[in-house]
């Protein structure tokens, strides 16, 4: 391996840190912390996972945790009437709804249901629309977080070529929009992309958000880029148990690349970071 391994979970600790600081401050200036409400629905065991551990770290940061667990069948009518109690709720400064929701439930309703002030996602229209206008809004978190280690990184990104993998709301559009920003010149690839293999060898930054272990060869990594896999896809091993992989041959890639991400421990842990970092956002915002 010559790549440099890119800790994200050191990084995630230094934001969470900051955080933690700034929470101190909107403590001492308006009398109260900062609260982040998640509602989940259904009983599916990977977003209780997540929920927990958005859970435990927003209370390690020193903010206000609270959730909401609606069952599997709940009409959406019902969450509807909750976002909007939460919308109301002054106490309230960050509401994320657990995705995915019950194929019953329109999310994209869900979404389009909460305040954009209090939208810790970015997913809300409006924050999608900010972001792509170059207006200031709240941005989602995983995008944030590959942004943030790209730019401790490189520095001055302006001019590079970057290529996004996945074209997904969550991921791979507001990640395309926020290297736009940064005046690099990007390709958003996806499912229709002809010839991946030749947009990953321009790219100096590359950023995969796909769901399918290992789609990016390692063989054509550009020699010094930086790699972030986004990607989390849980396989089975020959002996029965399962481990986390992403979406890019970690070791045939880190052959060839300057830097890249573990999966685990590189972006997933940034994500956590940076909602924290959303939620604290919103309260500053919403004080003022
Ligand atoms: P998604 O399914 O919504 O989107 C996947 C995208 O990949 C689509 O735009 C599709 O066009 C593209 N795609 C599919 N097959 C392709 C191919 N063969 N070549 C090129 N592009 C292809 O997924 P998502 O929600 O954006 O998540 C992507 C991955 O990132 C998943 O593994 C997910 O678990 C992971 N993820 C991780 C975090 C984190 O915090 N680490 C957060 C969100 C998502």
């Amino acid at each position: 391996m010559t790549a440099v391994l890119i800790d994200g979970k050191a990084r995630a600790l230094a934001l969470r840190e900051s955080v933690a600081a700034g929470v101190r401050e909107f403590v001492a200036a308006h009398g109260r912390a900062p609260g982040l409400t998640v509602v989940l629905v259904g009983d599916d065991p990977a977003s209780a996972v997540y929920v927990r551990n958005k859970g435990a770290a927003t209370l390690a940061a020193g903010m206000v945790s609270a959730e909401h667990r609606l069952p599997a069948h709940v009409p959406e009518a019902a969450l509807l009437a909750l976002v909007a109690a939460l919308n109301n709720d002054p106490a309230v400064d960050g509401i994320l709804v657990q995705m995915p929701l019950p194929r019953h439930i329109d999310s994209d309703k869900v979404i389009a249901a909460i305040d954009p002030a209090k939208d810790v996602d970015g997913f809300h229209p409006v924050n999608a629309g900010r972001l792509a206008t170059g207006l200031p809004g709240l941005v989602p978190c995983t995008p944030t977080g590959c942004l943030l280690l790209i730019e401790e990184i490189l520095g001055d990104i302006s001019g590079m070529e970057a290529l996004v993998i996945g074209r997904s709301n969550i991921v791979g559009k507001p990640m395309a929009a926020l290297l736009t920003a940064k005046s690099a010149t990007v390709t958003l690839a996806h499912s229709r992309t002809r010839d991946l293999a030749a947009h990953v060898a321009r790219a100096d930054i590359l950023v995969a958000a796909v769901g399918v272990p290992h789609l990016v060869k390692g063989e054509w990594v550009r020699t010094g880029a930086c790699v972030i896999d986004v990607g989390m896809n849980r396989i089975a091993l020959p002996d029965g148990k399962t481990r986390l992989t992403g979406d890019v041959e970690f070791e045939a890639a880190a052959v060839r690349a300057g830097w890249i991400t573990p999966v685990p421990g590189g972006v997933g842990p940034m994500t956590i970071a940076c909602l924290l970092a959303n939620t604290l956002k919103a309260a500053w915002a919403r004080s003022i």
